[in-house]
């Protein structure tokens, strides 16, 4: 679109991770220069920079995990390892000039919408106004502590996976970890090849299909720099199998769930001989309910001589340990909480508050849910990246973030063109789009029985129960039936010193 006779926006992106870095990259595409970048920390990289736990890898192909405007012929791996992910975004940010463009360990506080504008407010008391607000805050970055009875007890060190405590040196020592999800089941693989014991708190066994891994070769990389097609190529076939294969066996194919459960209980079968482990880590409920976890290396992990299972439920913690529900006190000096994140938190705690004074926390005080998983009614304007509903599940969260930036791009070109006079989708169009949703959700394998973050209070899962290639096609181009044409009235709230009067 020539933008050259229309409005040029100014732009706040929160965070500077994976999103945030895209998001600045193709704003500036468009010809929008006006952007602030806020970034709680010191460092670009969100997930890839808090989360540097022994073993962190990414369980989706590298060549598929970058974004498709800079591929990445260095990697080192078939599975990305977390540190070289961190290396590969500080690298993008550099060569598109965003780094210097984002102030660093300033968050975002408050933020309020008024009459066509966002007023922000930073840690550092740092006042923006703005046209757009793109919270690129990521999913998973509030670490979920477990209610166990007597856990701050405990005397010995202690500390979530996102949060690692690299001072402790775990060689020889008794060490407990407690949950077996995707962040556990690599820190297990890892951490048992130095820990004197380990043992590992089972609540709920998981899935665990086999990836095997594949180390790049200087020859394939070099291959790599030379053609650049061969990395796209690359990527093409990881995407199209993640998309024809598990995406449909967890949103309704039959015949493709048959096949990813028959791989995934052939792997269990192989991998543990022994009847009594093997039924400790079978689970009860189908294939992908849980998010499914790729690893080589967990079954093999939890065989070793050092390693014990433990499946008997915690009871409670004290200072020299864990006591399970069958009256054993495992006595530890160390203990991992691997126990996830709170997913649906989203941007908060930031006091975010649109049209009319409308919060964030009141919006969604009865349900957590968006427009096209971006778009929030009442909160004109904003953009909420890998929102509610967003496509998760075993898939590359940039090949997401993708689609949702185009997105997003368009509606700011509706409103520079002046179609749009604020971007706003309707309540009616969230409702219709939920139903939608709510329409898709009987058909998947999430709502199999098991207990997940996917899973809100309700028990209905936060993501996109259709196919990849239909979550692409309804977000080609936004259907501008679903946006408020002329910016609703506002019923301008009474400011405190107005009230007192
Ligand atoms: P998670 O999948 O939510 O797993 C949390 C684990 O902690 C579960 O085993 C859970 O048991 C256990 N747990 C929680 N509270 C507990 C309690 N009070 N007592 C006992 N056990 C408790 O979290 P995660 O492993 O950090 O993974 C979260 C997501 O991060 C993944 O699903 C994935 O999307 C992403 N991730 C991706 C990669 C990657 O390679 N791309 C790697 C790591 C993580 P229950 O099952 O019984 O609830």
């Amino acid at each position: 679109m020539d933008n050259s006779n229309t409005r040029n926006p100014s732009v706040a992106v929160i965070g500077a991770g994976m999103t945030g870095i895209l998001m600045a990259i193709k704003l500036r595409e468009a010809g929008i220069s006006d952007i602030t970048i806020l970034e709680k920390a010191d460092k670009v990289g969100g997930t890839w920079r808090e989360n540097t736990y022994p073993g962190v890898a990414c369980d989706v192909p590298s060549h598929m995990y970058t974004y498709a405007f800079r591929r990445n012929p260095e990697w080192n791996h078939r599975m990305a390892h977390g540190e070289q992910i961190q290396d590969y975004f500080q690298q993008v940010a550099n060569e598109y000039g965003i780094t210097d463009q984002v102030r660093f360990n300033e968050s975002l506080d408050k933020s309020h919408y008024r009459d066509g504008k966002w007023y922000l407010t930073s840690s550092k008391g740092n006042e923006f106004v703005v046209d757009f607000v793109v919270a690129a805050t990521g999913i998973l970055h509030h670490p979920a502590y477990p209610e166990i009875k007597g856990l701050d007890s405990f005397g010995g060190a202690m500390w979530h996976t996102a949060r690692w405590n690299h001072d402790v040196d775990l060689a020889g020592k008794r060490v407990g970890i407690i949950g077996t999800g995707s962040t556990a089941c690599q820190v297990i693989s890892e951490i048992a090849k130095t820990a004197g014991h380990l043992t590992v708190f089972q609540r709920t066994p998981q899935w665990i299909c086999p990836l095997p891994d594949h180390d790049y070769s200087e020859t394939e990389k070099a291959r790599m720099r030379a053609n650049p097609k061969r990395m796209d190529r690359t990527a093409n076939v990881s995407a199209f199998l993640f998309r024809n294969t598990f995406s449909k066996a967890v949103t309704g194919s039959k015949l493709n769930h048959a096949v990813i459960s028959w791989l995934t209980k052939r792997n269990l079968r192989r991998s543990v001989r022994d009847p009594e482990l093997r039924a400790k880590l079978t689970p009860d409920y189908p294939v992908g309910c849980k998010r499914l976890i790729f690893s080589n290396t967990f079954y093999e992990a939890v065989q070793r001589e050092n390693v014990h299972l433990e499946t008997h439920g915690i009871d409670h913690i004290e200072a020299g340990g864990v006591t399970t529900r069958d009256g054993n006190q495992h006595d530890l000096d160390v203990l991992i909480l691997a126990t996830g994140f709170s997913p649906f938190n989203f941007m908060r705690p930031m006091d975010l508050r649109g049209r009319d004074g409308l919060s964030i926390d009141e919006a969604w005080s009865k349900k957590v849910q968006a427009y096209r998983s971006v778009c929030l009614p009442g909160f004109p304007n904003f953009f909420l990246m890998l929102g509610p509903n967003t496509p998760i599940g075993n898939y590359s969260v940039i090949a997401m973030s993708e689609v949702q930036s185009q997105y997003v791009l368009k509606l700011i070109d509706r409103w520079r063109s002046g179609t749009l006079e604020t971007v706003e989708a309707t309540e009616d169009a969230k409702a219709r789009f939920n139903a939608h949703l709510r329409k898709g959700m009987a058909n998947t394998v999430w709502v199999g029985g098991c207990q997940s973050w996917y899973l809100d209070e309700d028990g209905d899962p936060a993501l996109w129960p259709y196919s990849w290639q239909q979550w692409e096609k309804e977000m080609a181009e936004p259907d501008l039936g679903d946006f408020h044409r002329r910016a609703p009235a506002e019923i301008v709230p009474l400011q405190p010193a107005e009230k007192a009067a």
